[in-house]
């Protein structure tokens, strides 16, 4: 497993690996963004490191942007606080009308900004699925309330599981591609097919274990193939660029998706002699990695562990399928 996570200072190791849901602690005054080129027209923005306790190595989760005559194409939106920095980011690539916002799931570190793009003129793209749970909203594991979305930053238009949706603009073919409930019901895979680059949102992560938010809809299944899916889709030479954390390709996601396969056994096994929740989350079964999973082991928000948040995922996928 890939673990370059450079920035991760004594005082953010001991923090809380929270769950997107909450960003409490978090200084946006302190908040910058630097653009990364991943082909001719196309960047893609970070947050500064060290100042968001649940993304220590760079704050909220990456935008992706498509720049150039036809007007601005944009991968999620960030904390909604930090629109307008975000919007000065943009601006320093390219004076063009923003036109289009799709985001690759609901999680608020990638869709706080909606509304401060809607009214800079984008029209919203996502998942029926997540479009219903924004207007349905589910409130989090770690307890609280549900999130009262803006209206004006529901997405306007909407796609199920059907075949890609396709633009053409700025000399760039990008497909929007859905993927059945994995990190959450709503997911969406967005590919730059002349850049040879996909991002992959936050179904794969190289921080803590992953992450399969079962209140807004993702799955253990749904992960895996997701995995599966991007596999096929990537070329050796294609770039995958996960929500949050280090760029990565296609051999990255192997012993990822084949330690989510190795847990999903080890627990199906003590599920199948009795265990409950609490016992099987007891037996560490992911232990042979914790080593290798940076973060694995850090407070993951109402769950223990990203590891113990992670095995009771399983074991609920797996006793709900029985
Ligand atoms: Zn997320």
């Amino acid at each position: 497993m890939k673990s370059a996570w450079r920035l991760v200072s004594a005082g953010l190791a001991a923090a809380a690996l929270c769950g997107p849901a909450l960003a409490q602690g978090i200084d946006y005054s302190k908040i910058e963004f630097t653009a990364e080129k991943f082909g001719p027209n196309l960047y893609m923005l970070s947050g500064s490191a060290g100042f968001d306790p649940g993304h220590p190595d760079a704050a909220g989760g990456r935008i992706g942007v498509l720049a150039g005559p036809d007007g601005i194409l944009m991968v999620d939106s960030q904390y909604a606080p930090l629109g307008p920095k975000v919007l000065a980011a943009i601006r320093r690539i390219s004076p063009a009308p923003i036109r289009i916002l799709v985001n690759s799931h609901i999680h608020i570190d990638h869709t706080g900004g909606n509304a401060y793009f809607a009214k800079q003129g984008a029209t919203i793209f996502a998942r029926e699925e997540l479009r219903e749970k924004m207007v349905r909203p589910v409130p989090p594991a770690g307890g609280g309330p549900a999130r009262v979305w803006d209206p004006a930053g529901i997405p306007t238009v909407t796609y199920g599981m059907g075949e890609p949706l396709k633009f053409r603009m700025n000399g760039e073919i990008v497909d929007f591609i859905p993927v059945r409930a994995a990190h959450t019901g709503g997911d969406t895979i967005i590919r730059f097919e002349n850049a040879n680059v996909i991002m992959i949102s936050d179904f794969y992560r190289n921080f803590g274990y992953p992450y399969i938010d079962v209140g807004n809809g993702g799955s253990l299944k749904g992960m895996l193939e997701a995995l599966d899916l991007t596999m096929k889709l990537a070329g050796p030479d294609t770039k995958l660029i996960p929500g949050h954390g280090t760029i990565i390709n296609r051999n990255d996601l192997l012993p990822y998706r084949d330690m989510i396969r190795d847990v999903q056994t080890k627990v199906a096994a003590l599920i199948a002699q009795g265990k409950t929740q609490g016992e099987v989350i007891a037996a560490k079964v992911t232990a042979p990695y914790d080593a290798k999973v940076e973060g694995g082991l850090l407070p993951a928000a109402g769950s223990g562990t990203s590891a113990d948040r992670f095995v009771a995922a399983v074991y609920q996928q797996l006793k709900g399928a029985r």
